[in-house]
Parts: structure tokens; C-alpha cells; sequence
């Protein structure tokens, strides 16, 4: 992907983020645009996280500026290697390259500096209360805080301890570096919040080297600052941190970057929490971060969607203050949108049900014409085998049919698709009366589809050559990830959002299909290869059904 198509994508209003930086461009504040994404390499990446991705890196394109990568790696017993290469491979794949590639850990010398800065000029001091003391004594919205009685401690003892604390000579959790600030702050943020616990965790890139490590808070405005960041995007929980991120740029007499917050994305019927996705994945009720059920990027991209819907999404959905849960049908809408443009229409029988053709001549195969994409006439045609045993789908038969249903039924005449018309001419059944077998006539004459004679059907079935036809083995997806439990009000997992098909019926061009594989299965849907494959017995993934949910949804508005 070039980055001159992702750019030209972007030429939607602009939201108030855009505004600012346009703003700042023109006032001369900056003149040179630089962003981040900084991503705690804790799990994979979401579609919440691709609206980062999309801000960020979108808003450097679009004014010339830099986008950095930055792992936020303060957390060491969270983080692993594994996240830190999936969360590259991601953003590569949502079309999109970082300038450089940081750690916060890269910074932990230098940060280590600041607090010792801090600690001098009588800012920052070594406090003995545990987690639950703090948390107690920290007060809430109607109270103030209290004072800890290690506040006043020196600057001389206030350094040993310290520097003690980093050589390892206490155990973990048993003292903290705290910011002195204001206890009494309307912003319980600003109530000495803490800069170092001690932590005996071996770090992803750092090893043991330290057992004292810095809180996100006293890492993400520094790491901002000296990577010059011009604008630190960042979600609305962090508003309330913003003066405590000025305060450290302040204190510490550092470039101090504009923080702005924007709202979360939300999506209907799932959830984006890395820790409640991690929660499904250990309990083993999804296959792995990757299901395609999943929100997350390797999940989505494994279930077909494209780069390109994902930042059309993004770029509609827009960008705001407000919290709001953003339906998955539109989602849905931009996957369908893209697809119908560029996936090739293949036939697929899911369901099937064996038709025999009484009157074609035993052993005769035709090959018949069918369009690749009525939507790129330069994508041609290919030629698909009709013999006289093939399948069609149970859906598509009925024994006794309503009124206007105009597929098949017994006597009465369909056209099979790119094929001939049929017509039902006996329905076999087994012991237990299930339907087995329809035995029908075709009419030679009306090959491609039209009848000689000007007869019309009204209905056109998509089929498979028995003896052609590919095995396969089609996952379906017909219900939300999570659903809400009526009782308790919680989004559980829902086990009918899966639903396996083993006894699927491909039409041959599909035999060698490589996973990742995108196309239409007519009448049916989007679907996409899946890595499960087998040499002759391939997976595929619903990606999104043919109905457009979405734009009825539209019109009814
Ligand atoms: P989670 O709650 O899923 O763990 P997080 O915010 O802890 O998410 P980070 O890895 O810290 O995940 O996030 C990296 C960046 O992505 C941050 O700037 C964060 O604000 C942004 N981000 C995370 N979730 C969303 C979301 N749902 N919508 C928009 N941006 C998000
Ligand atoms: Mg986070």
C-alpha cells in the first residue's frame, strides 16, 4: 500500500484534533507535526486501537509531520515479546509506517535522572506507606487527602532511600517515590501521586537490571517531551492526568507537549479491553487472539476484513469528546462496501443437497462461461464444470413452498447460475422421510441462462458439480461475540456466535486458494481463507453477509 493512496483516503471534514493542528501550523507554534502511538505491549491490538492508529499516524501524513512507534513497557510483569512483534505486524498491515521505533524503557536511565532532579529540589520523597495506605489516605471527591508522615522527610535521607530502593535493599511493594504536590487538590491525581514502586519483575528488554520502576504517569509526559511530540493524543480517561503530565514537563523545566484527549471507541456486541480479550482467550472460549470473532486486528484481518474498510470506518466514525458505542453495522457496511469492489464471486454450497439431471447424457462435462466481478469487467471470466450430479443448497429447495418462493420445488423450473434451468421432476427420500436426492430434467436449449422460447423463471440458484466440487469445511458467525446476561447485566460469552459447517461444496477453482484469500460466495456472502486449511480440504471464514443491515438502517432515518 502506498502511502499516497492511504493519504488520499483522507480528505474527509475536519474534527477538532485536525482543527488544533491546523491551528498551530498556521500560528507558527509548530512547524513541524510529530505524533506517537504508544501501545503497552500487554495483547493484541484492537479495532479501538486502530482509531488511534488512524489519528496519529493519519494526522502526520496528512500535515507532513512523523509518527513514532512507542511500546509504553512500564509494566513488566505484563509484557512479552510476542504482543511487541503482533503490534508491528498490525500497524504495518493497517498501511501504515512509523517514523522511529522507541521504548519507554529506552528512557529509564534518564528518567531515573529526573526523579533524582525531583528529589532535590524537594519535589518528590521516599514514602513507607503500603498501596492500601496510600489508596486510604489519598481521600476522594469530598475529602481531602491525608498528609503521609514521610512528606517532610530530607532531601539527603529522601536521596539514600532512593537510591537504596534501586539497589535493591527493600522489599517490593514496601516503599514508594512520590511526587510532592498538593493533598488537598480537587484532582485526586495531583493528591502526591507515586512516580516508583518497587517491583522484582524481569523486564522484556531490560532484564533484571532494575527493581524499581517508573508509573505510567511519570513516563508518558517525558517520553512525549523528548521525543518533541507536538501533539500526545491520548484517550478521555487521561484528561484528568493532564495536569499532572504538565506538572512533570514543568517541574523538570522540559519541553511540555499539548496533551488531547478524544473518546474511546465502542463497538456493539463486543468488547475492547485487552484484559477482558485475554480473559476469553484463556478460558478457551475463542481460538486464540486471532479468532475472527475477536475485535482485535489479527482477528478481523483472519476473518477478511481489509485495511482499507478498517480506515474508511475510522475516518466516518470520526473523532470526539463524547463517549458512545458506535454499531458494528457500519463497520460491517465499509467491509461489504470494499469487497463488493475487488472480490472475486465464486459459487459455494454450504448446505448441500445432491440433484440429479435424469436426462444428461452419463460421463458429459460442460464448461460454462461465469464472470469473475460484474464489478471489474477486467477481472474476465473463468469456466466452471457442470456434470449431471450436482448439489444446491437445502435453503434453496422446498417440498411444499409458499407462495412467492421462487426457488425450487417440485414441478417447478430454476435457473441454476452461469448454467441451464431445471426442473423438478421427483423428490427422493430415505427410511425416515428426510429428503436425500432431487431427481430433475434440464433443457438443453437455455445453456447460459436464457430460454430460447422467451420462458422466464423466476428464480437462479447457485450449485456445485458433485464430482468437481471441493470439500470444505465453512465457519459461520451468525450471532455477537458477547451478549448481556439478562440477570446479572454483564456481556458474556455467547457460544452461538460460531457455527461450523464440515460438509461444504466448493466450486474447484477453489482447491489451492491460499489463506487470506478473499471472495464472494454467491447469494451467500464475503469469505476469507482461514489458516486451518488442509491440502483438499480448505476453511473459510463468514466475513460479512450480503444484507446490508446498515444502509436500511440509514434510509429509515
Ligand atoms: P485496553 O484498555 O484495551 O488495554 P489501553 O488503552 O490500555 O487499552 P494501550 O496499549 O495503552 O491500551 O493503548 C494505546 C493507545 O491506543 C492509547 O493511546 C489509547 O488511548 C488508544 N486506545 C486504546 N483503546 C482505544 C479505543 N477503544 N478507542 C480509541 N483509542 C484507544
Ligand atoms: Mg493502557
Amino acid at each position: 500500500m502506498a502511502d499516497a493512496e492511504v493519504r488520499n483516503e483522507n480528505t474527509g471534514s475536519k474534527d477538532f484534533i485536525r482543527k488544533i493542528v491546523e491551528e498551530d501550523l498556521a500560528s507558527g507554534k509548530h512547524t513541524d507535526i510529530q505524533t506517537r502511538f504508544p501501545p503497552e505491549p500487554n495483547g493484541y491490538l484492537h479495532i479501538g486501537h486502530a482509531k488511534s492508529i488512524c489519528l496519529n499516524f493519519g494526522i502526520a501524513q496528512e500535515y507532513g509531520g512523523k509518527c513514532n512507534l512507542r511500546f509504553d513497557d512500564t509494566n513488566p510483569s505484563k509484557e512479552e515479546d510476542e504482543y511487541v512483534e503482533a503490534i508491528q505486524e498490525d500497524i504495518e498491515w493497517l498501511g501504515f509506517h512509523w517514523d522511529k521505533k522507541f521504548f519507554a524503557s529506552d528512557y529509564f536511565d534518564q528518567l531515573y535522572e529526573w526523579a533524582v532532579q525531583l528529589i532535590k529540589d524537594g519535589k518528590a520523597y521516599v514514602c513507607d506507606q503500603t498501596g492500601e495506605e496510600i489508596s486510604q489516605m489519598r481521600g476522594d471527591l469530598t475529602r481531602p487527602g491525608v498528609e503521609s508522615p514521610d512528606r517532610n522527610r530530607s532531601v539527603e535521607e529522601n536521596l539514600d532511600l532512593f537510591t537504596r530502593m534501586k539497589n535493591g535493599e527493600f522489599p517490593d511493594g514496601s516503599r514508594t517515590l512520590r511526587a510532592k504536590i498538593d493533598m488537598a487538590s480537587p484532582n485526586i491525581n495531583m493528591r502526591d501521586p507515586v512516580m516508583y514502586r518497587i517491583l522484582r519483575a524481569t523486564h522484556h528488554r531490560t532484564g533484571d537490571k532494575w527493581c524499581i520502576y517508573p508509573m505510567y504517569d511519570f513516563t508518558h509526559g517525558q517520553c512525549d517531551s523528548i521525543e518533541k511530540i507536538t501533539h500526545s493524543i491520548c484517550t478521555l480517561e487521561f484528561e484528568n492526568h493532564r495536569p499532572l503530565y504538565n506538572w512533570f514537563c514543568q517541574n523538570l523545566g522540559i519541553y511540555n507537549p499539548r496533551q488531547i484527549e478524544f473518546a474511546r471507541l465502542n463497538l456493539t456486541g463486543t468488547v475492547m479491553s485487552k484484559r477482558l480479550l485475554l480473559k476469553l482467550v484463556n478460558s478457551g472460549s475463542v481460538r486464540g487472539w486471532d479468532d475472527p470473532r475477536m475485535p482485535t486486528i489479527c482477528g478481523i484481518r483472519r476473518r477478511g476484513y481489509t485495511p482499507e474498510a478498517i480506515r474508511k470506518f475510522c475516518r466516518t466514525i470520526g473523532v470526539s469528546k463524547v463517549d458512545s458505542c458506535v454499531d458494528m453495522a457500519l463497520l460491517e457496511f465499509h467491509v461489504r462496501e470494499h469487497l463488493n469492489a475487488v472480490a472475486p464471486r465464486v459459487m459455494a454450497v454450504l448446505r448441500p443437497l445432491k440433484v440429479t439431471i435424469t436426462n444428461w447424457e452419463p460421463g458429459k462435462v460442460d464448461y460454462l462461461d461465469a464472470v469473475n466481478n460484474p464489478e471489474r469487467p477486467e477481472d474476465g471470466t473463468r469456466q466452471i464444470p457442470f456434470s449431471g450430479e450436482l448439489f444446491i443448497e437445502r435453503d434453496d429447495f422446498m417440498e411444499e413452498p409458499p407462495k412467492k418462493f421462487f426457488r425450487l420445488a417440485p414441478g417447478k423450473e430454476v435457473r441454476l447460475r452461469w448454467g441451464y434451468f431445471i426442473k423438478c421432476e421427483e423428490v427422493v427420500k430415505d427410511a425416515n422421510g428426510n429428503i436425500i436426492e432431487l431427481k430433475c430434467t434440464y433443457d438443453p436449449e437455455t445453456r447460459g441462462g436464457q430460454a430460447p422460447d422467451g420462458r422466464k423463471v423466476k428464480g437462479t440458484i447457485h450449485w456445485v458439480s458433485a464430482a468437481h466440487a471441493v470439500n470444505a469445511e465453512v465457519r459461520l458467525f451468525p450471532e455477537p461475540l458477547l451478549v448481556k446476561d439478562e440477570e446479572t447485566g454483564m456481556a458474556d460469552f455467547n457460544p452461538r456466535s460460531e457455527e461450523v459447517l464440515t460438509e461444504c461444496k466448493l466450486e474447484p477453482a477453489l482447491a489451492n486458494v491460499e489463506p487470506g484469500y478473499r471472495c464472494q460466495f454467491e447469494r451467500l456472502g464475503y469469505f476469507c481463507c482461514d489458516k486451518d486449511s488442509i491440502p483438499g480440504k480448505p476453511v473459510f471464514n463468514s466475513t460479512v453477509t450480503l444484507k446490508d443491515t446498515w444502509a436500511k438502517e440509514q434510509k429509515k432515518n
